[in-house]
């Protein structure tokens, strides 16, 4: 197995490098792969940091150029770069530009593949499938280049997508990583625990994406992390966002509107449930249990105390709650 998975790396940087020169020489990549990259506004070094490449839009141009290079089929088709069906071969991400994926040691484990046209019916992201080397749930979008700053900042900011990350790090936030459009995995949360204690995540500037962020938030909790969020100007995502702004304004924004998540998620429920007893009830005790999952007694009482101005209900009752909670769990 483990010669299996080095030949599955191998192939993979392969591609890699393959998606890459078809991008930068060949009239197809140059005229709409690179054409597409510098409408988004990366430039050429950014292109060149994340190994950014184009997929022609032909049945097996990528397969035909592996296979007279030697490589076999037999790895082509586990890391899911090709697909063979009734004896024919055709390359997974024809016609797609190419965001490789990385190990925390830079490693290519597989690719995202973005699709050019507005074609509604076509997936506008592919990802590479399962694999021996690539698990999904394994990885965080740009972790081998955000490293080093994220233990320097002590601080690594959670995105949603692959442009939102370059963006970002283009700005020069480069202590940032993505989770690739899934809700955060336990593995995914001990890759940045090896680096930092603490996660700044940030949001589109829709309520869909934070009440859908909320799931993931336990689990770091649980993981004794501390948690903050960002949200964005109604409508930005943080690509559009970083693209407007210079480094200090990104900065000052994030230092001025980042705030600890359980007070985040206290008054977001506040708002939600005003005056509906019921419902107030019922959020409450949604509060308490993301401060049961704090492993930390001191931290668990300054956010009761700290839920109990939130939410106008006395200290008591919240420790109570918290307690049963407790006892259930056992
Ligand atoms: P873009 O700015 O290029 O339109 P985005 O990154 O803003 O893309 P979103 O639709 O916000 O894209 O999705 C966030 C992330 O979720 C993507 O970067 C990608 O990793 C993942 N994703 C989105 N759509 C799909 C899909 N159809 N299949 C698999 N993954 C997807
Ligand atoms: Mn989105
Ligand atoms: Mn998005
Ligand atoms: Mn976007």
């Amino acid at each position: 197995l483990l010669n299996e998975q080095e030949s599955m790396y191998i192939v993979s940087e392969f591609a890699k490098k393959y998606f890459q020169s078809t991008l930068f020489e060949s009239e197809e990549g140059k005229a709409i792969g690179l054409t597409y990259f510098k409408e988004r506004g990366f430039t050429n070094e950014t292109i060149k940091e994340f190994g950014l490449g184009y997929s022609p839009d032909k049945w097996s141009a990528f397969t035909d150029e592996a296979l007279g290079k030697g490589y076999s089929l037999e790895y082509l088709e586990k890391t899911g770069l090709t697909i063979v069906k009734e004896d024919k071969k055709f390359d997974r991400f024809k016609g797609r530009v190419m965001f490789p994926i990385t190990s925390m040691s830079g490693r290519i484990l597989g690719f995202g593949g973005r699709i050019l046209t507005n074609d509604k019916k076509a997936a506008k992201y592919l990802n590479s499938p399962e694999s021996d080397i690539y698990h999904k749930s394994k990885v965080l979008y740009g972790i081998s280049h955000a490293k080093q700053e994220i233990a320097k900042q002590d601080n690594c900011f959670l995105v949603e997508g692959y442009t939102d990350v370059i963006q970002m790090y283009q700005a020069g936030v480069k202590n940032v990583v993505a989770s690739s459009g899934t809700a955060l995995t336990p593995e995914q949360i001990r890759l940045i625990n090896r680096l930092t204690k603490n996660i700044t995540m940030l949001f589109d500037g829709d309520a869909a994406g934070i009440r859908a962020s909320f799931r993931g938030v336990d689990l770091i909790l649980e993981a004794g992390m501390n948690v903050r969020v960002c949200s964005l100007p109604e409508g930005e995502d943080p690509d559009s966002f970083a693209r407007k702004h210079t480094l200090e304004q990104l900065q000052s924004y994030f230092e001025e509107n980042a705030t600890d998540f359980i007070r985040f998620k206290a008054s977001i429920l506040m708002d939600e449930a005003k005056n509906d007893p019921i419902k107030k009830a019922e959020l409450t005790r949604d509060i308490i249990a993301s401060i049961s999952k704090i492993p930390d007694n001191i931290q668990r009482e300054i956010y009761v105390q700290e839920c109990s101005r939130i939410m106008d209900i006395s200290e008591e009752v919240l420790f109570n709650s918290l307690a049963q909670l407790n006892r259930k769990e056992i």
